[in-house]
């Protein structure tokens, strides 16, 4: 086991790195603005829309059961069940509070929120795209941090946080 520090000033960093600005923010917001209508009681709350990276972190919250989409996922997609429960048609498991989830690189689901569930709350990381599928395979419609920045700015230019607002989860 390593020594106690004896540290008790904090490092400084040399504005001159360049290192972007750190987010600490709470994930479940106090106003309800922050959250973006994505579809009829579907909303995603942005946490870090990563431009140079190509990927999201945000919450899912949806309040109806039933089928939610089918979708494609090129990357890997990493979620955390905050509240609430729902599965995939193609997979035996359930996500639900607590649980967390990896889908790997190439996954086609179909997401079907449980009818036990009023509200259900996930936070996702999405890497690359999300791509919308019918029950043909054709593709219907696709999102990616772009899409999802620009999402944010109409919706927050609406309530009257301004469209800026987005741009304090941008790096
Ligand atoms: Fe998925």
């Amino acid at each position: 086991m390593n020594a106690p520090s004896a540290v008790t000033f904090p490092y400084v960093i040399n504005p001159a790195t360049g290192i972007l600005p750190e987010i600490a923010e709470l994930a479940v917001p106090t106003d309800d603005r922050v959250w973006v209508p994505q579809a009829p009681n579907v909303w995603f709350r942005p946490l870090l829309l990563n431009k140079t990276a190509g990927y999201w972190f945000n919450l899912l919250k949806v309040t109806r059961s039933g089928v939610l989409s089918r979708h494609r996922h090129p990357g890997p997609v990493h979620g955390f069940v905050i509240k609430g429960s729902w599965h995939y048609l193609e997979h035996p498991w359930v996500a639900d509070a607590g649980k967390f989830v990896f889908e790997p690189p190439g996954e086609v689901h179909t997401l079907v929120v449980d009818d036990t569930t009023d509200e259900m709350i996930t936070l996702f990381n999405v890497t690359g795209s999300m791509i919308y599928m019918d029950q043909n395979d054709h593709q219907i419609g696709y999102e990616d941090v772009f899409t999802k920045i620009d999402m944010c700015r109409a919706h927050y230019e609406k309530v009257g946080l301004g469209a800026q607002y987005v741009d304090q989860f941008i790096r």
